[in-house]
């Protein structure tokens, strides 16, 4: 039996909520309990931010930053010596395969190190004002920063900005999604074991509602960072507003994968079953709208069908192709889009219900809808699971046309053996990231986020260590 974290996290020691409250989480695959955690409402909000600024103002402040960095390579070397326990926890917490919990870990390993390399490489500028004078720039962090994050990659999320964060010298409060917060609670526990001082990595686990709330709201909180929904993403704008905060939004996409007859074309299918299916389509970034040149475009349809069908489902500890979704209101929400894809009038391929043998856990076969119009709900909104529309296509203005013709530009990946037409695509299509001829080409040191309603900054790359820091400039008269 796992012992799993049930408490806050606050300056470094484990409380309970002052009120006593408690909630559920649930794993997805057998919809048992496995854990009954901490709610912290506005007070325990207000200890974490507390306990933040406090340490803003003590040991942290003064820390060289080859020192940040040496207890981000710390953390990472403890991270990695955890590893099994945190792959497990967050297989069982979320539902994703056992395997991809092992990469989302090592991909934490891997943000912390890179950081780590970067805490003394922020540095300012000197500029000329002339013979009478200096004039440089001093890059300050910001103070206290809250971390929201969603339910799909709990511990990588976390990972995502904790590090850079840390790395310009700020605090933490971290508020992970209320279905997923354990591994984000082994996280602070590391931080501590890393040898961080108290309170510069807090933990609120709770609702968005009350919880997540009360931190996007404190005062004293200097910028946050959230990933989430579009919908959710505007209120935190709004409660940056207040008291006119810095914000890092990344949020959802509708991507597009557009495939030419000119491509390789059982790469594009192997990255279009990647970018489909990986997490069970609950991925920002993953590929929700196929875009297929006419010509190769009803083989294109076959040959996904027979892909799919092979994709074995199960429990994510067994490491199945295709696990469980999240819980059971995100089951109804992805089943709703199944319901308005049929009656739309998309061809439903394969998919589209509870699978045989699942009597239990929040399962869902992974779906295609051909023949799907630009206009259908399928087609134009995030559905976040495993449920796969593909449209066919006949010039390149017509397929660039789809691909821009959302609101929404997370990322987007354009599959052809011609440059001039892939340079062309990669000029035109609208959104944060565009990959050519594969499919998530985003690892840490490269900048992640999106255009449009999908976003407002960049975490990742060294870029990101400025969501962390203001820039004070001085200037000298000799
Ligand atoms: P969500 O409902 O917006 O929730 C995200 C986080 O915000 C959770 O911790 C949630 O807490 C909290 N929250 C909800 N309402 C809040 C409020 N009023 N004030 C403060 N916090 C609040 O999103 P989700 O369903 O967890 O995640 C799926 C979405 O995330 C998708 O749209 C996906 O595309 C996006 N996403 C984007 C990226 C990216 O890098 N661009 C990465 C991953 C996911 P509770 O869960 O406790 O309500």
């Amino acid at each position: 039996m796992l012992q799993l974290p049930d408490k806050l996290f606050i300056d470094n020691e484990w409380r309970d909520g002052a009120a006593g409250r408690r909630f559920p989480s649930v794993d997805p695959a057998t919809e048992t309990t496995i854990a009954e955690l901490a709610f912290a409402d506005t007070s325990d909000v207000d200890a974490a931010v507390q306990s933040s600024h406090r340490a803003m103002r003590g040991p942290w402040r003064a820390m060289p930053p080859e020192q940040r960095g040496a207890l981000l390579d710390r953390l990472a070397d403890l991270i990695e010596a955890k590893k099994d326990l945190i792959a497990r926890t967050e297989t069982l917490d979320m539902g994703k395969p056992l395997r991809e919990g092992y990469a989302n870990v090592a991909r934490s390993v891997r943000t912390c190190r890179y950081y780590a390399g970067a805490a003394d490489k922020l540095q300012g500028d000197s500029i000329p004002v002339g013979a009478n004078g200096f004039n440089f720039t001093l890059l300050e962090p910001l103070g206290v920063t809250a971390h929201i994050t969603p339910w799909n990659y709990p511990f990588a999320n976390a990972c995502r900005s904790l590090p850079t964060a840390l790395a310009a010298g700020c605090t933490v409060i971290l508020k992970p999604a209320s279905q997923t917060s354990l591994t984000t609670l082994m996280l602070a526990e590391l931080c501590a074991e890393a040898g961080f001082p108290a309170g510069v990595v807090n933990v609120v686990t709770g609702s968005g509602a009350e919880t997540g709330t009360a931190l996007a709201r404190h005062p004293l909180v200097r910028g946050i960072t959230f990933t989430g929904s579009i919908s959710t993403g505007k209120r935190i704008m709004a409660y940056a507003a207040e008291h006119v905060r810095p914000t890092v939004l990344e949020l959802g996409g509708k991507n597009p994968q557009i495939v030419f007859a000119d491509a390789d074309i059982d790469a594009a299918l192997t990255q279009t079953m990647r970018g489909a299916f990986t997490n069970a389509g609950q991925v920002c970034t993953s590929v929700s709208r196929v875009l297929v040149e006419r010509p190769i475009y009803d083989d294109y349809v076959l040959r996904l069908k027979s892909s799919i069908e092979a994709l074995r489902i199960g429990n994510g500890l067994d490491d199945p192709d295709i696990g469980p979704l999240v819980s059971a209101e995100h089951l109804d929400d992805v089943s709703r889009f199944v319901t308005a894809g049929k009656e739309e009038g998309a061809r439903l391929v394969t998919g589209g219900s509870r699978p045989r043998g699942f009597p239990k856990g929040y399962f869902l076969q992974p779906t295609l809808f051909a023949d799907v119009r630009p206009t259908m709900k399928i087609a134009s909104e995030e559905i976040f699971g495993p449920v796969l529309s593909i449209i066919p296509f006949n010039t390149d203005d017509e397929a660039l046309e789809i691909a821009n013709g959302l609101e929404l530009g997370l990322t987007s990946g354009v599959f052809t053996r011609d440059l001039r037409r892939a340079m062309r695509f990669v000029r035109e299509l609208q959104a944060g990231m565009v990959w050519v001829n594969e499919w998530f080409m985003s690892p840490v040191q490269v900048p992640h986020g999106g255009v449009k309603e999908s976003g407002l900054g960049r975490e990742q790359g060294l870029l990101a260590l400025r969501n962390y820091v203001q820039v004070k400039d001085v200037g000298i008269r000799i």
